[in-house]
């Protein structure tokens, strides 16, 4: 669905009053494109769509409700569709003319791809419940600012903005935002080009020490996507196939980095075993830990019941035989490596489990 207006930017003593002309169209409580006239640049949504959507929640009966624009038509007789259509180009002209001739020109020609397909598309009605719906982000320009904020080296503040960004992307798997991972894959694919990467495997350098922060960061994020406990199969796949073509990158940031010392290996406690593209290659990168999280299951039973429930104790369950699942006061025990543990708690919490 679709929503409308202006807004009014004050004059400041730096700049003249300013008027936008905003819409937002959303789906199921999610805005999946929005545009505005001020025509500001951001990974954030600009004030006026913020202010207009603030409006829209706070006032909602004074937004007037439209029927979906195919709906009103459709009451139309012959002559009102025309004064309809009139009206609209003269208050547009010099915006919908172009188009205007040539719909025209493809409507009264048979052969025409338009007259192939029976309908026309409405903007203002809902999508379809079978339509992935997800909330509007500007995928260019996360690429764009990142790229930015890698080519200042730090600098600038730079290394602070790509923190805020790790910190958006966290904060977008806590409300359960598809785009999370969207957004990471966006920034990942912006690290893995920096030209910096094949310059210093060249000559030897070490990176500095906020720039590994960073490509740590990105290591986690990535475990606590592929751990998050609701994900699909696929999507799991995906996510996989994606890590494994980062890792297998010659210039691929080592997961020891400057300093020579392995963290421990997360499956070596899984029945799994090793992963066979370490063999193939002797070094972990910052993508390995990811690549064997993906390994990790969320359905062992005792397990589910102790992240459902804080009371879960021995008295409610009976089947615990051999004594290992409880402890002696009959609190639930959970038997794992340590660092898988742990893996495990930082995206459950991501996640927006408490
Ligand atoms: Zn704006």
């Amino acid at each position: 669905f679709h929503l409308s207006g202006t807004v009014t930017d004050p004059a400041t003593s730096s700049q003249p009053e300013i008027i936008c002309s905003v819409s937002v169209s959303f789906d199921r409580c999610k805005i999946t494109a929005v545009t505005c006239s001020c025509g500001n640049k951001d990974i954030f949504y600009c004030a006026h769509v913020v202010a207009l959507a603030l409006y829209r929640v706070r006032k909602p009966d004074q937004v007037k409700l439209h029927l979906p624009i195919s709906e009103t038509l459709f009451q139309m007789s012959r002559d009102q569709l025309q004064k309809f259509v009139q009206y609209l180009i003269s208050v547009h002209h010099t915006e919908v003319l172009p188009t205007a001739q040539k719909l025209a020109d493809e409507i009264l020609s048979t052969n025409s791809e338009i007259n192939q397909v029976h309908g026309a598309p409405d903007p203002t009605a809902g999508a379809s419940v079978d339509d992935e719906n997800c909330w509007h982000l500007d995928e260019e320009q996360v690429q764009e600012q990142v790229k930015l904020f890698l080519s200042q080296g730090g600098y600038h503040g730079s290394g602070k903005q790509l923190n805020l960004l790790f910190s958006k992307v966290r904060e977008m798997l806590r409300m359960r935002d598809s785009n999370g991972a969207r957004m990471l894959t966006l920034i990942t694919e912006q690290f893995m080009a920096d030209p910096r990467l094949a310059l210093w495997r060249q000559q030897g350098t070490t990176m500095t020490d906020k720039y590994r922060q960073l490509w740590d960061e990105l290591g986690a994020l990535w475990m606590c996507i592929v751990l998050n406990p609701h994900c699909k199969t696929e999507q799991k796949c995906w996510w996989l196939k994606q890590l494994r073509r980062w890792n297998s990158v010659d210039v691929c940031p080592w997961e020891d980095g400057n300093h020579g010392n392995d963290l421990p290996n997360l499956t070596h406690s899984l029945p799994q075993g090793a992963h066979g593209n370490q063999e193939l290659r002797p070094h972990r990168t910052v993508f390995t830990r990811a690549i064997e999280a993906c390994d990790l299951h969320w359905q062992d039973r005792h397990l589910q019941h102790i992240i459902a429930s804080d009371l879960y104790a021995n008295y409610c369950y009976h089947d615990n035989q051999d004594g290992s699942l409880f402890d002696t006061r009959g609190w639930p025990m959970w038997h794992e490596h340590v660092p898988t543990a742990c893996a495990r708690v930082d995206a459950l919490r991501s996640h927006g489990y408490p």
